[in-house]
């Protein structure tokens, strides 16, 4: 998985930082997760073939995270889009953006699909042979869902070097690969295990934002490979986190913590800070495998 932020700081867009938007690559297939205003620039910017997203999804309708979205459709138009697009974000998302296109006499010719959510519980959003992408219910001050991004188990990996001391023919190999027991051109049977290995363990991305500290979403997020997850405050503005319904660094790690997520990426800075080496410093305190999201930055896992 790749995953490039194309900003990462909350509330409005200023000089050298951008709202939330954050594109991650699974196998060619590229997710936008949030669209805030900016996001066409830092996808030109990062060099992201825009013809190759094909599914947004947008966490909550405040505007750092949502008002670049009917931006960017219209310039999928412009720049004579014939593939589908489909949005998934809360219910409302449709008549938003639907009302904006039909004002400016701007319809899309391209299928564009709205899939709107109102649950609370977590819902299969997407599902292909490789990945399935699933909602996060999240608490913050309006209707928001974190994205849950799981690759889904490979193939069994072929020990070549021992296929062939076993004497198995090559056009079993795909059955072998598919964890099949197979029978070699002497007539023995030869179990799975003695020539294939297990395969890579599938990875997971958690994208958590906006929330305050919500508890409830560790196990679903057991485990994950990497979990961004908002820091919007530090612990010195505590008390400004619970009624804004929004984290601080150190809860975000608490989170981690409890997960046993692999690495945590912080994210959703508020701009009164000058310095975002404190949110990791405060993270550190309690988890130990860290790292800043900043604009522009990219993380291979
Ligand atoms: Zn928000």
């Amino acid at each position: 998985m790749k995953l490039t932020i194309l900003g990462c700081y909350a509330a409005t867009p200023r000089t050298f930082t951008n709202p939330t938007s954050q594109v991650l690559e699974i196998n060619n297939h590229l997710f936008l997760i949030d669209c805030g205003e900016g996001t066409q620039v830092e996808l030109r910017r990062n060099k992201v073939k825009f013809s190759n997203i094909r599914h947004i999804f947008i966490s909550h309708l405040h505007g750092d995270h949502s008002y670049g979205l009917v931006g960017l459709i219209s310039t999928f138009r412009l720049l004579k889009r014939e593939a589908e697009l489909h949005v998934y974000g809360p219910k409302g998302i449709r008549e938003i953006i639907t009302l904006q296109l039909k004002l400016s006499n701007s319809w899309t010719n391209y299928p564009l699909y709205f899939h709107e959510l109102e649950g609370k519980e977590p819902k299969l959003l997407y599902e292909d042979d490789k990945v399935t992408v699933e909602t996060v219910p999240l608490k913050h001050r309006i209707y928001t869902n974190g994205f849950l991004f799981k690759e889904k188990i490979g193939p069994r990996k072929l020990l070549i070097n021992k296929a062939v001391e076993y004497n198995i023919d090559v056009s079993l190999y795909k059955s072998l690969k598919l964890g099949k027991d197979v029978e070699s051109n002497d007539g023995k049977t030869i179990p799975n295990k003695l020539v294939t290995a297990d395969p890579e363990p599938p990875k997971s991305y958690a994208y958590c934002s906006d929330t305050v500290y919500y508890p409830e979403i560790v196990p679903q997020i057991k485990e994950a490979t990497v979990l961004y997850h908002e820091s919007t405050f530090l612990e010195v503005n505590q008390e400004l986190a619970e009624p804004t319904r929004h984290s601080t660094a150190k809860q975000a790690a608490m989170i981690a913590k409890q997960a046993r997520v692999k690495t945590l990426i912080l994210g959703h800075y508020s701009t009164r800070y000058g310095n975002i080496n404190l949110f990791k410093e405060e993270a550190l305190t309690v988890f130990d495998s860290v790292q800043l999201a900043e604009d522009g930055k990219t993380f291979n896992f």
